[in-house]
């Protein structure tokens, strides 16, 4: 297999990278005299080189990244093994630090390690902190997810629960000569690692159900490579720069797999999280349904994000309000998704949950009539009130406890036919088209159990059996 060339950008900043953390800390040099003890930091905690976007993000290229948690050889953890045969286990150096030129098997067995890991933690920290289990973690299983960051050849990428994996795939797209790996793409490894986590919090929410459930798992995981970007301090401070703090903009952050995309000829990436759809427009294709979703968040975001720049500009960044409105809906969104259905459950649901979530969290009320009225255009909910004041642009972007009607926590789902429709799934990601996850029995996969290869045989099998007999 022939590895990509890198552009001389990420060439450098691996060679930059290299040199700081050799001279980190000379070994053997001559003691400087300190008159007190200074306090020792807790030695643990990993460097780790990844592309900031993707490889085709030049503007960003790569950087270290800093894991503060223990990292074995391969790298793995306790959460986390990495397996690619005849490379791993990779080998940290020995300040446990993983750092590799970009575009080797090493390279992307680190970067790989690095967002599934980095992903994981944002959402342990979303939600409190405590460990978030994968989907088998039950009766005192604590077993690794694997991940393949280079799983063989076909442009996709996929989360299985049968496997505990997330599989990486590279292909070279028609015309090209260098393959694109989808795990050089920190929006396609967050984005399967968005599905392995939802998995494990509603293992009730991947199989045959409403078209909207299947919509919540896809746009999770675009939501997962939007949040994760939106967790990165240099990322924010770049989109920042690059829109004017203009999240309407056109920008990395809402451009998802822009590598992949344009491999597949979608020069604005795979998908876009700034966009317009409503749930009328997008029938029962559960790929086109998740955009709703996704949009609805995104510009609740640039709404939060519009009125806290504003609030706060004497005193904070816009980066850093960014960066704080962030977080501050991503804990909401996982406290609405928490308080959702086991099964079925509709974005009404997590609308409503997200409703009640950022009341309990004493948001400005202001921050509930961005999200009602995001989801009320967006057909998803029903306003109590008709949306005059954004319709006619005129929310009032200075008052935090403007409602345009009432601060209602409960509002009633807005009914499409399509509702009731099968998911059409032909346009998802892998791991929507895993015939474990189509064909599993709907009771089996929510207690958690995992269709093998075997069950999905075991019916047609029995019949042989029968036959040959
Ligand atoms: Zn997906």
């Amino acid at each position: 297999m022939e590895i990509t060339t890198e552009t001389s950008q990420p060439a450098h900043a691996y060679q930059k990278a290299m040199q700081l953390s050799q001279n980190g800390h000379q070994v053997g040099a001559t003691p400087v005299p300190i008159p007190v003890p200074v306090p020792v930091p807790l030695v643990v905690g990993s460097q780790i080189l990844i592309w900031k976007q993707d490889p085709t993000v030049t503007a960003l290229g790569v950087r270290p990244t800093f894991i503060p948690s223990l990292i074995l050889d391969g790298p793995r953890d306790a959460r986390i093994n990495t397996v690619l045969p005849g490379t791993t286990p990779v080998h940290g150096n020995t300040k446990r630090d993983f750092i590799f030129a970009p575009g080797t098997a090493e390279f992307d067995c680190a970067h790989t390690f690095a967002i599934v890991r980095e992903t994981l933690t944002m959402y342990q920290r979303a939600l409190g902190g405590a460990p978030l289990p994968w989907a088998w973690n039950t009766a005192g299983n604590i077993d690794a997810i694997n991940v393949f960051p280079q799983a063989g050849v076909t442009p996709n990428a996929f989360y299985s629960r049968a496997e505990k994996a997330l599989k990486f795939f590279f292909f070279v797209p028609t015309g090209a000569s260098q393959p694109i790996f989808t795990c050089r793409s920190l929006d396609i490894v967050a984005h399967e690692c968005g599905h392995a986590v939802l998995d494990g919090l509603k293992p009730g929410w991947l199989g045959p159900s409403s078209p909207q459930t299947g919509g919540l798992h896809e746009a999770f995981g675009d939501i997962t490579a939007l949040f994760l970007s939106l967790h990165q301090l240099d990322q924010v401070e770049a989109a920042i720069a690059l829109t004017k703090a203009n999240l309407h903009g056109p920008n990395f952050l809402a451009a998802l797999a822009e590598q992949f995309g344009a491999g597949l000829g979608l020069p604005q990436g795979l998908r876009n999280a700034d966009n317009d759809l409503k749930l009328s427009q997008v029938g029962n294709e559960v790929h086109a349904i998740s955009q709703v979703f996704t949009g609805g968040v995104y510009d609740t975001l640039a709404d939060i994000f519009a009125f806290e720049r504003q609030r706060q500009a004497t005193v904070k960044d816009p980066a850093r309000v960014l960066l704080e409105v962030a977080s501050s809906l991503l804990k909401v969104l996982m406290e609405g998704i928490r308080k959702a259905p086991a099964s079925n459950a509709s974005y009404a649901d997590v609308v409503n949950g997200m409703l009640s979530a950022s009341q309990a969290q004493g948001e400005p009320p202001i921050y509930r009539t961005f999200l009602r009225s995001r989801f009320t255009f967006r057909e998803v909910v029903v306003s109590p009130t008709p949306l005059t004041a954004m319709l006619e642009g005129r929310m009032e972007m200075n008052n935090p406890g403007f409602t345009d009607g009432k601060d209602d926590t409960k509002l009633e789902a807005h009914r499409h036919p399509s509702d009731r429709a099968s998911q059409d799934r032909s346009r998802c990601c892998g791991t929507m088209q895993r015939p474990e996850f189509v064909l599993a029995d709907a009771a089996k996969l929510q207690s958690g159990q995992a269709m093998t290869d075997e069950d999905l045989l075991s019916k047609e099998a029995a019949e042989l059996h029968k036959r040959f007999n």
